[in-house]
């Protein structure tokens, strides 16, 4: 018998479990992630891994679990900035005289582009490898996740009055369309359009994102019904409640990303679930601000899409993917009295591959299948906190915490190694911010 040639490959990554989310609920022991061209070549056993492959670099990570890199369904990065600025206040209260206070004095390419920064060392040191985002000066933000080298959905952000970034439709719009321009030649960053939420968004406004949105094939990426005020004011407003309304406007469809979705009728469930629509279900900052729990039991059962987001660091205050899940998978079965919803196999797939349909982009990342990218984090189980293992998919919803992180890469690049950031110095992420919390403090 001829001996078989060894293929070279760039990289392999040989582990104590591998979790590849697809085919679903399964865990694989010591095998072998194989990258090549930053891609996912192979998921095999170990042994047959080394008789098969040569690689340029072989990591053996014997007491880890290797699994998609995580996906936060919405954030607005920059607000990290603020993180902490003002707490323990309603929705509203928060917005109207903390927060949009603050960004209007401050905001800026250069607040936003240094606040993703921190916002991207806070991920990535979290597992997380992509971000959907919604904020102001889009541009600062597309280049923050090209330096640290992220996957990002940036938002082309629209409200219906002036901000420092846009004064119209037609501003927002072109502005937006100018930052995506701008970031055409990164393959890890896409757009989406982003209007704000039915309550600072007209009519025509929707119509003009609608038209959009189809025509580019992109998201639409929105805050709706997060709280119940919201929706009685929308009804007081225009007749009918704001999914209502978004469906009347064209919006109620497969690229629409649900952000919130707290409180929803039985017939605003099934009307998501017909429509293909998806939900960014986001408990911590629904719980701190007090707008309600969302029905994830029920969106689950009905067939919705739905992927958890962390919001942004001034309402959570963590940019924590995988608290964030472990909040939604505690929470889901508190508030439906089953402790059968969501297991922890299905609370991994809300972090990654639900979130990358959601974006779009499933046929590119949220599971290790031959052919995606190479978007993979490694956790570290070990230590009394997480010993003995019977099941890792278990311990990295209910044990493990962000902590426990320890590589990840983009497309096959390190950016996260052994906990040391690749492409950002920590003093540079600390000089950041301290540089804005004293101009933060002299608007307030
Ligand atoms: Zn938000």
């Amino acid at each position: 018998v001829k001996p078989q040639t060894r293929v070279p490959a760039d990289l392999m990554i040989e582990a104590a479990w591998v979790i590849p989310v697809e085919p679903a609920d399964l865990t694989l022991e010591r095998h072998t992630v194989v990258v090549t061209d930053g891609r996912i070549a192979a998921v095999l056993p170990a042994d047959e891994a080394r008789r098969r492959y040569v690689p340029a670099e072989h990591l053996v990570l014997d007491r880890h679990v290797v699994l998609p890199g995580l996906v936060n369904l919405h954030t607005h990065a920059a607000m990290a900035l603020f993180r902490g600025l003002a707490d323990d206040l309603p929705l509203m209260t928060w917005l109207q005289e903390h927060i949009w206070p603050v960004e209007t004095r401050l905001m800026s390419d250069a607040l936003v582009h240094e606040g993703t920064l921190l916002a991207c060392a806070e991920m990535l040191r979290g597992g997380v490898t992509c971000f959907n985002d919604m904020y102001f000066f889009p541009e600062g933000a597309a280049r923050a996740a090209a330096r640290v080298g992220m996957r990002a959905a940036i938002g082309m952000i629209v409200l219906g009055f002036p901000t420092p970034w846009g004064r119209s439709t037609d501003e927002y719009l072109e502005r937006g369309l100018a930052a995506r321009e701008a970031a055409a030649s990164n393959p890890l960053v896409r757009f989406t359009v982003a209007p704000h939420a039915p309550y600072t968004v007209d009519d025509a406004a929707f119509l003009r994102v609608a038209a959009l949105a189809a025509e580019l094939e992109i998201p639409v990426h929105i805050h709706v019904h997060e709280t119940l005020a919201e929706v009685e004011e929308s009804v007081r407003a225009h007749g009918v409640r704001p999914l209502a309304r978004l469906d009347r406007l064209g919006l109620v469809d497969p690229r629409l990303i649900a952000v919130h979705a707290v409180h929803l009728t039985r017939e605003e469930v099934a009307l998501l679930a017909m429509r293909g629509c998806h939900v960014a279900h986001c408990p911590a900052a629904n719980l701190k601000l007090a707008s309600g729990i969302a029905p994830v039991a029920d969106l689950l059962a009905a067939g919705v899409n739905l992927g958890v987001g962390t919001d942004g660091a001034a309402s959570n205050n963590r940019l924590d993917v995988l608290g964030e899940v472990r909040l939604a998978a505690l929470l889901a079965k508190g508030a439906s009295g089953n402790a059968a919803v969501v297991p922890a196999h299905e609370a991994l797939r809300m972090a990654t591959i639900r979130p990358a349909r959601a974006l779009g982009l499933a046929a590119e990342v949220g599971s290790l299948v031959p052919g995606k990218a190479a978007d993979l984090v490694a956790v570290r189980l070990d230590g009394p906190e997480v010993e003995p293992c019977y099941d890792p998919a278990s311990h990295l919803i209910y044990a493990a915490g962000r902590e426990h992180v320890t590589h990840v890469w983009v497309a096959g690049r390190p950016v996260l190694s052994e906990r040391r950031l690749q492409a950002l110095d920590e003093g540079e992420v600390t000089r950041i911010a301290e540089q804005w919390k004293a101009r933060v403090g002299s608007v307030r």
